[in-house]
Order: C-alpha cells, then sequence, then structure tokens
C-alpha cells in the first residue's frame, strides 16, 4: 500500500518456509480479506506439510490456492513466465527466475518507407505478422519487421549458499536479486547456516554476467550495509543493497 503498488496481486512466490519468509503472509491475506478482496489468490512454493493449517488459521473471505512447485517447473502468465530452480540452503528452498515473453522486432520505418509503404493500416496489419500489397508487390513482415527481442529477467534466489545452479540459472539476467546475509570474515560461518556472504554473492553475479546485483536478506548485526557493499563491489562493480521501498527500473537491452 505504501509503495502504491496496490495489494491486489494475483500470485505470491514463497522460497522457502522460513518464517523470516512467509510470517507476513497472514497479515496480507488478513488485509486483502479486509478490503473485501473476492479474486482467487495464488501462492506458490515449495512442499511444507504445514501450509493446509497456516491457510486455514488465516481464513480469509477469498479463496488462497496452494500450489507446490519443484526445481525445473515452469509456470506460464500472460507476459511472462516463472521458472522454479534449486538453491543450496534447506531441503526443497528455491529460488524463481522472472521471464518476460520476448517482444516482437523492431519495426524500421525507412524501409517501409523504401518500400512504397505509408504509416497507417497496412503497418498494423504487417505487426500482426501478416503480408500486405503494395502496388502489387508482395511485402512480407520480415522485409521491415527485424526478429523478436528477448524479454527481460530477474532472477530471485531466495537464502541460498554460493550454488552453481543459481550462476546457471541467473545467466545474462537484467536484474539478480540475492541474498548476503553476512560479510567476508563469516564465510564459514555462513556456510555452516546455509547463507552467502557479499563476495560470494557478488562471484555468483559476476560468472553468470547480469547486469545488476541487488543485495538483499542483510543480518541485522549490520548496522549499515556500507561493509557488504564495498566487499561486493570489489567483485562486482554494478551492486546495489535492497532497502525498504527500492523501486528500481530494469531497463530494455535493444
Ligand atoms: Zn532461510
Ligand atoms: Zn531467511
Amino acid at each position: 500500500m505504501r509503495c502504491r503498488t496496490g495489494i491486489n496481486i494475483s500470485s505470491i512466490f514463497i522460497t522457502h518456509w522460513h518464517a523470516d519468509h512467509f510470517l507476513g503472509l497472514p497479515g496480507l491475506i488478513h488485509t486483502m480479506s479486509f478490503q473485501n478482496r473476492t479474486d482467487n489468490l495464488e501462492v506458490y512454493g515449495p512442499r511444507w506439510a504445514g501450509v493446509p493449517s497456516l491457510f486455514a488459521l488465516i481464513n480469509p473471505r477469498f479463496e488462497v490456492d496452494f500450489i507446490e512447485v519443484a526445481a525445473g517447473d515452469t509456470i506460464k502468465k500472460d507476459s511472462f513466465c516463472v521458472r522454479v530452480f534449486a538453491v543450496d540452503h534447506v531441503p526443497n528452498a528455491c529460488g524463481y527466475v522472472f521471464q518476460e515473453c520476448e517482444r516482437p522486432g523492431k519495426f524500421d520505418r525507412s524501409k517501409a518507407q523504401a518500400l512504397g509503404l505509408q504509416p497507417g493500416p497496412l503497418y498494423k496489419t504487417l505487426q500482426k505478422g501478416k503480408p500486405v500489397k503494395v502496388k502489387n508487390r508482395l511485402i512480407v513482415p520480415s522485409d521491415v519487421i527485424g526478429p523478436p527481442r528477448a524479454g527481460r529477467k530477474i532472477v530471485y534466489t531466495g537464502d541460498t549458499r554460493p550454488y552453481e545452479g543459481v550462476v546457471e540459472a541467473a545467466r545474462h539476467a537484467d536484474m539478480l536479486i540475492h541474498e548476503a546475509t553476512l560479510a567476508d570474515d563469516l564465510t564459514e560461518y555462513a556456510d555452516t547456516v546455509g547463507h552467502a556472504t557479499a563476495s560470494e554473492a557478488a562471484d555468483i553475479a559476476l560468472r553468470a554476467q547480469v547486469e545488476v546485483l541487488v543485495l538483499t536478506h542483510i543480518s541485522s548485526r549490520y548496522a549499515n550495509a556500507n561493509l557488504l557493499l564495498d566487499q561486493a563491489q570489489q567483485v562486482f562493480k554494478d551492486t546495489i543493497i535492497a532497502e525498504d521501498y527500492l523501486s528500481i527500473e530494469v531497463p530494455y537491452k535493444d
């Protein structure tokens, strides 16, 4: 509500059932119910026996569908799809790749003009993928429209140790949101508790060749995240630290 995005969202993706990752859910669902929501809400997440009793406890006025996911699954939505990948934290913990669908290729106006095409209905026909005729000459879409352009890719890890599977999943992503619970002096301890350090997260970003790395899940032992930011940026320069209400524009590459 404070972000002004509205809370009438349709789907929520849970990476694992540790309290810091799902205890906000009962309050959020209760607020939605209080605001007279009627649409179903989909909650995606890995297997957990406690899910039914969690939703029974909230008992909202609308339906909450829990959809169990596992690494390798793909969830298709209208303009994007979500791929589930394994992380290394607790059994079944997962991350999500949000992959926007391909966009149509660029329309080359100068080429169109050279072919005698005037802006208007014929442009639209070509953009819909159909050929048109100009002065008895057949013009097909590929004459004036470039190849389809990739959609944006945003990858969210949840909690994880540094993990090769994340490098795979995050390859060439426009944004990688990776946990960095601890600073580098606690590398061994981070491994013990199933988390990553700042420079470990940065190393994943570097090897996956992502555009931007956003660090999150910083331990509350750090009064501010400057130390972690420094350590990460020595490995991967385009790093920022997530904070409440942070809003980031993800531009298209082309
Ligand atoms: Zn956790
Ligand atoms: Zn956590």
